[in-house]
C-alpha cells in the first residue's frame, strides 16, 4: 500500500496560479465553522513531518505555509479557538470544536519568523493557492510511528512530486534562520 502523504499530494499536487489574491479558510465544523481570511497568496508552502504541525487524518505530512500577520484575520467565530500549547515558539490556534489549526503565530520578540503565520491552505474552498514547494522535517515521521523501512519510499514519492525531501527547513529558510542569528550575535 502507497504511503498517505497527504491528500494534497498523494494523486499529484496542483500548480498554484500566480497572481492568486488570497481567500478564505474554515475548519471542519459542520456548524458555526471558524473562518479565518488571508489576503494575499502564501508563501514557502511545503510539506512538514513534524509531530507539531496539523495533519488531515492518516496523513504522514501536514502542508504549511507562512503569510505575513499582518494579512490574517479571524472572519468567522473567533471564540472557538484556542492555543495548543502556550509555550510552544509557534502558538497554534485550534478549533476547540473539530481540532483543526487555523493559524500558527510567532508571538516571542525574537524570534526568526516573527511577524509571520503559518496557514494550511487545504482548508480554503478557493484553488490557485501556491503549490507545496519542498518536504521539511521528513525523518520526523519515524517519531511518530512510521516504520523506518518505508523512508526510501517516501523520499522517492517526494521527489517524484518535485518535493525536495529535507530533515529541516529547506536551505533558504535554514539560511535565513542563520543569518537572523549571526546578525544578533554580531557576526553579520
Ligand atoms: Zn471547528
Ligand atoms: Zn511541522
Amino acid at each position: 500500500m502507497a504511503p498517505n502523504l497527504h491528500p494534497l499530494l498523494n494523486h499529484g499536487i496542483t500548480p498554484g496560479s500566480p497572481s492568486f489574491p488570497g481567500g478564505t479558510l474554515a475548519c471542519h465544523c459542520p456548524s458555526d465553522p471558524v473562518e479565518v481570511t488571508l489576503g494575499s497568496d502564501v508563501s514557502h508552502n511545503h510539506a512538514c513531518g513534524c509531530s507539531r504541525c496539523w495533519k488531515p487524518s492518516g496523513a504522514l505530512f501536514s502542508v504549511v505555509a507562512v503569510i505575513p500577520r499582518d494579512k490574517l484575520s479571524v472572519t468567522a467565530n473567533p471564540g472557538k479557538l484556542a492555543i495548543v500549547d502556550e509555550s510552544a515558539a509557534i502558538q497554534r490556534h485550534a478549533c476547540t470544536g473539530c481540532g483543526v489549526h487555523m493559524f500558527g503565530r510567532i508571538e516571542k520578540e525574537e524570534h526568526p519568523f516573527k511577524g509571520l503565520d503559518f496557514v494550511h491552505v487545504e482548508l480554503s474552498p478557493q484553488k490557485g493557492w501556491q503549490a507545496p514547494q519542498f518536504a521539511a522535517f521528513v525523518s520526523s515521521i519515524i517519531e511518530q510511528g512510521f516504520d523506518p523501512s518505508g523512508m526510501d519510499e517516501v523520499r522517492q514519492k517526494l521527489k517524484g512530486l518535485g518535493l525536495e525531501p529535507y530533515d529541516a527547513l529547506s536551505p533558504p529558510l535554514m539560511d535565513a534562520i542563520a543569518t537572523w542569528t549571526a546578525k544578533k550575535a554580531g557576526k553579520l
